[in-house]
């Protein structure tokens, strides 16, 4: 890692409650070095509750967090991952092909956490991260093992927001692990272009609540095989396209 991404963790973590001393020690550098960087040009530590999740908040939260919430829990079950540490940090990973998709991210993640969100360059993609103690509260998803080799259930709690939301859950679901396509089909010599939308993941558990989301929205989809759903009726395409549309 690069020193300014060092240093931009170290503050984020200490910004998210840890210590300096526990800070040192998760970023592997000495102490005087990261007590500087987090104290000697303080940013206004953030209200205790400004860093709580909306499920620990006493006071209501913007709605607002709700249906980005939903659109980052489909993110999270297409290609997150919750690292649950000293400082637990949920991370995302999105292509360098699709910029947009990237911003959108990180949005979601700053409008339910209100938590510092960084960007970490890997080879082909970005992983968007966020540090912070209170991610498990909202993905009680987390677990060892890949997300297909274990069980995944909505709590009862994110049922009801993604019952509220389910284009934004989509939205998620598709921008991770789906994408949009044209089909060609040449029919008696004319060739003609079908959009259709395609979802693609292992774990049958995700599948089924993909499926489920199509349902509340009454939009037709079907299997292609065993981990691959495709939403091809013309009706059903146009549908998608008001809460999903082209990643960019
Ligand atoms: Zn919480």
């Amino acid at each position: 890692m690069h020193p300014p991404e060092i240093r931009a963790r170290a503050r984020s973590l200490y910004l998210a409650g840890a210590t300096v001393a526990e800070v040192s020690r998760t970023v592997g550098l000495p102490y005087p070095t990261v007590r500087h960087w987090c104290k000697d040009r303080p940013e206004p530590k953030r209200r205790a509750s400004a860093l709580r999740c909306f499920r620990c908040r006493s006071e209501a939260g913007d709605p607002s967090d709700r249906s980005q919430f939903a659109y980052l829990l489909g993110l999270y079950l297409g290609d997150g991952h919750l690292v649950v540490g000293r400082v637990p940090v949920l991370r995302i990973f999105c292509a360098d092909a699709w910029p947009d998709l990237i911003a959108a991210c990180e949005d979601a993640m700053r409008d339910v956490m209100a938590a510092s969100v960084q960007r970490v360059q890997k080879q082909g993609c970005v992983a968007v991260q966020s540090y912070g103690k209170h991610w498990p509260c909202l993905f009680p998803q987390h677990g060892p093992g890949r997300k297909h080799e274990r069980a995944i259930v909505l709590a009862d709690w994110q049922r009801e927001i993604v019952e509220a939301h389910p284009g934004d859950f989509l939205r998620g679901l598709f921008h991770s692990d789906g994408c949009r396509v044209s089909n060609r089909v040449t029919v008696r010599g004319r060739r003609y272009v079908y959009p259709r939308y395609m979802f693609v993941n292992e774990s049958a558990d995700i599948m089924g609540l993909c499926q489920w989301a199509l349902d509340l929205l009454g939009i037709a989809w079907r299997m292609n095989r065993r981990n691959s759903l495709s939403v091809a009726r013309r009706d059903a395409v146009a549908a998608l396209d008001r809460h999903v549309g082209p990643k960019s």
